[in-house]
């Protein structure tokens, strides 16, 4: 199932991936990692002004999927487990990607990701001679490509001080797992009855083959995911759909456009060892139609695997019908990366103003990074810096809030439209005799002249209609 079946019918919302990657580097948005040692491949660090857009995007998951909801409750489980986990997941046996190196100049590949094998199913991207039988080269020099072997995504350390095979533990490559171990104790110190979810938003690892398209696929990267515990059969296939426009419909409410979005459903060759069925929420990048969120049927995998390779007794029991039953699983997997990045790039807008180029990021105001910015109109006027200052510190309790008078006012207007800055307000030397300041809208560029004591319950108002 795929609801938009032309790739290119749908433009991506910038043309080029530069204008969103040098807008970050130059407005503090995110650097590349270990700069000043020439970084670290796909690896990222988020600047002040990212780590807000993060956080707030953190926080909106967080609110549909736990706050909002009376059957969700939250788990932050260690990135170290028992090794143990990871075979029982499967992932110490299958968790990898197919590589392909080539003979002179030793660059590695993941076989699907190259010019000529991107719609290549499953079960060709197994068969050795695929290379050969599709004549593909070396993207860099032509060289020849090795057939494809499995590489395994996880990165592994050593626990304690004696780094030999009896100590190694592995950085986990998605957070679902913390969350199936700790079912039994979630659900009976919580008392959740079936259907309930696990909720967890943490670092994961992966050792990518290839990574890339800067933030989309990185080694360190962060999940936003989401565990929910169904009866078994019918339940879980109807719990599957129910989730299935709810996700989408909550990168909808961010800002994300609709035709921009579509599922994708994988093919039974395509299927995860642990998936019934699976349908990925798609974004139109730049760089083509990439999963931005993987919903998953993932049946009683996950609990009865545990269950049987560590000896507890994962079964449910339901008081109402008397059965016991081990749960079966419905997965919403997401980057909170991924969707940070997503929201950044649609929200991208170049405009003329006055025969001028706008740049705004036309954000949700939860998301921006700041909800206001408190600019003087003369900054030589120290009771107008004053007042900003008490104004700003006033803000500052409730919400992100800056302060800015390095340019004049058109200029740090720009500024703000730039990072998304949903409100600006203006002190200028009336607000020194009336008591009232100028709040100016970044989408409309209204203004309209507001009491000093009336601006944080106008902003609070805007942000509460504009969360829903
Ligand atoms: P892909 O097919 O792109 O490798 P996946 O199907 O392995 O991804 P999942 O295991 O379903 O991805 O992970 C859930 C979500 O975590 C993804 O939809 C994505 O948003 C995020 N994610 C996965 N891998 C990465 C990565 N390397 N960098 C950033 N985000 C990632």
């Amino acid at each position: 199932m795929t609801d938009t079946p032309d790739p290119d019918a749908v433009a991506p919302a910038v043309d080029s991936l530069d204008t969103i990657v040098s807008l970050s580097k130059r407005r503090g948005f995110i650097f590349p990692s270990s700069e000043i040692y020439g970084g670290i491949n796909a690896v990222w660090d988020y600047g002040p002004l990212g780590v807000e857009l993060k956080n707030n995007v953190k926080r909106a998951w967080w609110r549909a999927m736990v706050q909002e909801r009376t059957d969700i409750v939250g788990l932050d489980a260690g990135i170290l487990m028992h090794p143990q986990v990871w075979i029982t997941s499967g992932h110490v046996g299958s968790f990898s990607d197919p590589l392909v190196e080539c003979g002179s100049c030793q660059r590695r590949y993941r076989l699907d990701e190259l010019p000529g094998a991107e719609s290549l199913s499953a079960t060709e991207l197994r068969e050795t001679g695929i290379v050969e039988r599709l004549g593909l080269v070396c993207p860099n020099d032509g060289g020849p490509l090795s057939p494809p072997r499995r590489f395994n995504l996880m990165f592994t350390t050593h626990m304690g001080p004696v780094e030999d095979d009896g100590s190694v533990v592995y950085f986990r490559p998605e957070t679902a797992q913390g969350s199936y171990v700790n079912f039994k104790n979630v659900q009976q110190s919580s008392r959740k009855k079936i259907p309930f979810g696990i909720a967890q938003i943490g670092k994961s690892f992966r050792n990518e083959i290839s990574p890339g398209n800067f933030v989309f696929r990185m080694r360190e990267f962060e999940q936003m995911e989401m565990q929910y515990f169904v009866r078994p059969g019918e339940a879980a296939a109807t719990a599957f759909e129910e989730w299935l426009p709810r996700r989408r419909a909550w990168y909808e409410h961010y800002g994300v456009a609709p035709q921009r979005l579509r599922f994708r459903e994988h093919a039974p060759d395509e299927l995860a060892h642990y998936a019934q069925k699976a349908i990925d929420v798609e974004y139109r990048f730049p760089f083509g139609w990439k999963e931005l969120e993987g919903i998953h049927n993932r049946g009683d995998f996950d609990l009865g695997s545990h269950a049987r390779a560590s000896g507890e007794n994962l079964e449910y029991f339901d008081p109402a019908t008397e059965e016991r039953f081990v749960p079966w699983v419905v997965e919403t997997a997401a980057g909170a990366d991924r969707a940070a990045f997503t929201f950044l790039i649609d929200a991208y807008r170049e405009e003329e103003v006055r025969g001028e180029k706008r740049v705004v990021l036309g954000m949700h105001p939860e998301l921006a990074p700041y909800k206001v910015a408190v600019l003087p109109l003369l900054k030589k006027r120290p009771e107008i810096v004053a007042l900003c200052h008490r104004l700003r510190d006033d803000l500052a309790r409730d919400v992100m809030a800056v302060y800015d008078d390095t340019a004049a006012i058109g200029k740090l207007y720009r500024r703000q439209d730039e990072i998304g800055t949903p409100w600006c307000v203006t002190v200028d030397v009336e607000s020194l005799e009336d008591g009232a300041v100028t709040v100016r809208d970044r989408d409309t560029m209204a203004q309209e002249r507001v009491p000093l004591e009336g601006v944080k319950w106008l902003i609070l108002d805007r942000l509460s209609v504009a969360r829903g």
